[in-house]
């Protein structure tokens, strides 16, 4: 199977940028599969129309709650019904600004599981934490999956903080050894072999070097994955 491609469009990408995307995907990017494209919550719908089966359509997070007083906020049920058939959680951005802690991450994991949703769980470590990585990831695992009883739509991507939009990327021996410790912990803890996704600085020029590596099973792509060429050229270059 292809290994995954997730763009992550952030507050980025308008409503009037998704025509020309799909067009361009639709061209160039026959007989590519596993493409997800994360997408601003009012966009899913948009996306997920156009799109149809080239892509599949995820959020960028979503809410905890089933339902209720949450001014702002967007369930998971909400997100599926809109056309998105995966979240990403625990983004390093969701957990910095908007203070997410492990508690409430896993509160929503659950939430979005129930709700049928493939979870992209985002973990990794600040440039002060480097040394201490394996605590920090431990932590953030074991507090983002707490009580999770089936882990077959979950997905971990491992996002080192320090290079996320900085265009500094991990060595390629950095990632061998933190995507082996965390496929290590999971099975130790769950039994199971999930897929690990490398993100932080992820271009044309890196992609297929990083693919290619033992225990990678796909990228999260930021800045990179706003231009179709330059994505579609990230899924390409997993041949
Ligand atoms: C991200 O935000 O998940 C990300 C990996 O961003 P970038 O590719 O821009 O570093």
């Amino acid at each position: 199977m292809n290994k995954l491609i997730v763009a992550n469009w952030k507050m980025n990408n308008d409503f009037s940028d998704i025509p020309e995307f799909v067009k361009y995907v639709k061209k160039n990017a026959k007989g590519e599969d596993n493409l997800v494209v994360c997408v601003p919550s009012v966009m899913i719908k948009d996306f997920a129309d156009a799109s149809k089966k080239l892509m599949s359509t995820g959020a960028e997070n979503c809410h905890f709650a089933e339902k209720g007083a949450y001014t702002g906020e967007i369930s998971a049920k909400m997100v599926k019904s809109a056309g998105a058939s995966y979240v990403i959680l625990g983004h390093s951005e969701r957990r910095h600004i908007f203070n997410e802690n492990d508690e409430m991450i896993n509160k929503k994991i659950i939430s979005a599981l129930k709700e049928g949703l493939k979870v992209i769980f985002c973990v990794g470590e600040t440039l002060d934490e480097k040394s201490k990585y394996k605590s920090v990831i431990k932590t953030q695992i074991l507090g983002g999956l707490d009580g999770v009883a089936d882990l077959d739509n979950v997905i971990i991507a491992y996002e080192p903080v320090w290079a996320i939009g900085t265009g500094k990327v991990a060595t390629t021996a950095d990632i061998v050894k933190v995507h082996g410790y965390i496929k290590n912990l999971v099975s130790e803890n769950y039994g199971k072999n999930l897929p690990v996704l490398y993100g932080g600085s992820v271009k044309p020029s890196n992609s297929k070097e990083i693919l290619a590596l033992e225990n990678v099973d796909g990228v999260l792509i930021g800045g990179a994955s706003l231009k179709a060429e330059d994505y579609i050229a990230i899924a390409k270059s997993r041949n």
